[in-house]
């Protein structure tokens, strides 16, 4: 709340990829409002959606009940998924997703009288949200340590960050990251439940990309040792990586698969955890037999968020959005190449547009910056007065505009990410 009382930002509309605060000052939204919007904000197609379906009803609840949309938007997420993904749970954010996915591949071990799977294996720096299930999958140590006793113990190995590593090569982190997953599972198969991963690249932890085939390796370890798992499509679903969602980079196959952000185009709060026959059948029963799943949320199923989904997925349809967000990916990454030339800047990583600007203070050594400088949120402050908006993660610099932003306003959010960076030496001591 300090850094945020200095100035307030107070966003008063939208209008595309532009935003517009109480004073009348436009900002180029640089980071989709937190990697959210697909389409820029008041598209009117997602409008129309969610006023059509307010002429019927706003909310009906989904426990022990359905309604139209959705019904319809699950079928369209079955269809749009990898194809052994057939079942929908509905909640109302990532965080929400993950929890569902955590509970559920527990219950299914125990549904299926393997009582001694109950734990889960996370990645370092892996996040899934801030709730206490999604933190105890999650491993970002500022966030989580003062929660540590709270928290479900869970065993987390090495992300394989080629730019973080002391040899810097993505092969040798790649075989040390696997080699040590796969010894782990020898050792503690029989007592593990599922993997949490995000899928292909890690967000909150610092925009670390994974390097080639390794999402594709973890399957077929999951696979081989009976562990279910877990990938984590909140941050990357929804085209947001150049394909719809981001196991399509190495056709996996999920045996669950948690998706948010950008469902429903940017606006209204639903989430979705998505599961494959089998999981589904381990809690079919009578109900003497006492499978349910017990978990519900008062507004799943929200059916204006669900029609707002339905409009977002229609867009995507008609306009080839993927397929134009892949081409746009190219194009920001000259620009990032631009950046990359600039000094401080000590790595860029990106998968479509997704991009994360690590900032370092010798470029040679990679030495950081002091933390409690704060050298990237400085810069975004500058960013931010020069008319574009995002936030840091420690000192990587986000880039993620809404997959819709033109080749113009493209050209113009790089000039201002340049012109903040160039200026860090006047900030630094
Ligand atoms: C944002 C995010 C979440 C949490 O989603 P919320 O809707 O903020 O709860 C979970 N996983 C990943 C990978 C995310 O980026």
């Amino acid at each position: 709340m300090k850094d945020y009382e200095e100035e307030p930002l107070i966003i008063e509309s939208g209008e595309g990829v532009v935003l517009k605060d109480i004073h009348g000052k436009e900002y180029l939204d640089g980071y989709s409002s937190l990697w959210l919007n697909v389409h820029g904000h008041r598209r009117k197609e997602i409008d129309e959606a969610i006023q059509m379906q307010l002429q019927k009803i706003a909310h009906s609840t989904l426990l022990g009940a359905a309604n139209v949309p959705a019904v319809e938007l699950a079928e369209k997420l079955v269809e749009i998924t990898p194809p052994n993904l057939t079942r929908v749970f509905y909640s109302d954010s990532g965080a929400e997703s993950v929890e569902i996915a955590i509970k559920m591949a527990y219950q299914y071990w125990q549904n299926i009288g393997e009582s001694g799977k109950t734990k889960f294996v996370t990645m370092s720096n892996g996040y899934h949200g801030d709730t206490v299930g999604a933190i105890s999958v999650g491993a970002i140590d500022i966030y989580h340590r003062v929660y540590s006793s709270l928290m479900f113990q869970s065993y987390a190995v090495m992300f394989p960050s080629a730019y973080h590593h002391p040899s810097g090569d993505e092969e040798q982190v790649k075989q040390e990251s696997l080699a040590a997953i796969r010894q782990l599972f020898e050792d503690k198969h029989h007592e593990i439940a599922g993997m949490t991963v995000e899928s292909m690249m890690q967000g909150a932890g610092g925009m670390n990309t994974m390097p080639k085939g390794y999402l594709k390796e973890l399957e077929k370890l999951c696979r081989e040792f009976d562990i279910l798992f877990i990938v984590d499509e909140v941050a990357t679903g929804f085209g947001r990586t150049g394909k719809m969602f981001a196991v399509e980079h190495e056709g996996v196959q999920p045996d669950i698969m948690t998706i948010a952000k950008g469902i429903t185009g940017g606006y209204l709060p639903v989430a979705a955890t998505m599961t494959t026959e089998p999981i589904y059948r381990a809690f079919y029963a009578d109900y003497a037999e006492m499978k349910t799943f017990f978990h519900g949320h008062s507004y799943t199923g929200n059916q204006l968020g669900c029609a707002a989904a339905l409009a977002n997925l229609e867009i995507f349809e008609k306009e080839k959005l993927v397929d134009q967000a892949a081409q746009k990916a190219e194009y920001v990454k000259s620009i990032l190449a631009e950046i990359a030339e600039l000094p401080f800047v000590g790595d860029i990583r990106q998968l479509g547009l997704m991009c994360g600007i690590e900032l370092v203070q010798d470029k040679e050594t990679k030495q950081p910056f002091p933390a409690e400088d704060r050298v990237a949120y400085k810069a975004t402050l500058r960013m931010r007065e020069l008319g574009m908006l995002t936030r840091p993660l420690g000192d990587v610099i986000v880039f993620m505009p809404p997959l819709v932003t033109s080749y113009e306003q493209l050209t113009q959010m790089g000039k201002i990410m340049k012109q903040a960076i160039s200026e860090i030496q006047l900030v630094v001591k």
